[in-house]
């Protein structure tokens, strides 16, 4: 769509970006681009326009630069879900695996109430490791996940079917 044409235009591609033979995908050209960043997050939005969605849980770092618009667009809380050892107060955490080697993620234990409706939110999902664990830690604190959000998907890297497997909608802008 000409939509996905224009957020893809919007995207850096840095070639051997942070280790040899990686293409990285840079959303920092997109969160510049005034048109691109407004029609990215409008629509991130629009399918829960007129529903409650309780809260927004941001994966660090870029998650909190597109869920805080998100939840204001939604009238909704911010929660951010972090690595480990940046949170002030008791927290959560949860492993989970990255492409070597795993890490650890945590969220405020009183940030989710049970029930709460909750959208998550990163720029991308590769292996979906990163978004598995936060659902995963979500889930555990009682929330209703109403679906996972991106601007960018890597479908080879089978993380939508990572996120499907555990009962989560994922949703995406640009493959
Ligand atoms: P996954 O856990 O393999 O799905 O990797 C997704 C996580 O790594 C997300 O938090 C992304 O922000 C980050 N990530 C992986 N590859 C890229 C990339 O090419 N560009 C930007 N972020 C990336």
């Amino acid at each position: 769509s000409s939509l996905q044409s224009e957020l893809a235009a919007a995207i850096r591609t840095i070639e051997n970006y942070p280790k040899p033979g990686i293409l990285f995908r840079d959303i920092t050209t997109l969160l510049g681009n005034p048109r691109a960043f407004r029609r990215s997050i409008d629509e991130l939005v629009h399918p829960y326009a007129g529903t409650k969605i309780d809260k927004v849980a941001g994966i660090e770092a870029r998650g909190f630069i597109l869920g805080g618009a998100v939840a204001h667009q939604l009238s909704s809380g911010f929660v951010p879900i972090r690595k480990k050892g940046k949170l002030p107060h008791d927290t959560v955490r949860i492993a989970y695996s990255l492409e070597y080697g795993v890490d650890e993620m945590e969220m405020h234990r009183d940030a989710i109430t049970p029930g709460e409706k909750v959208i998550v939110i990163d720029d991308l999902i590769a292996t979906g490791g990163t978004a598995e664990g936060a659902c995963k830690l979500l889930k555990q604190m009682g929330a209703d996940i109403v679906a996972a959000c991106f601007v960018i998907d890597l479908p080879d890297l089978g993380g939508r079917k990572k996120l499907e497997a555990l009962g989560v909608e994922v949703r995406t802008l640009v493959e």
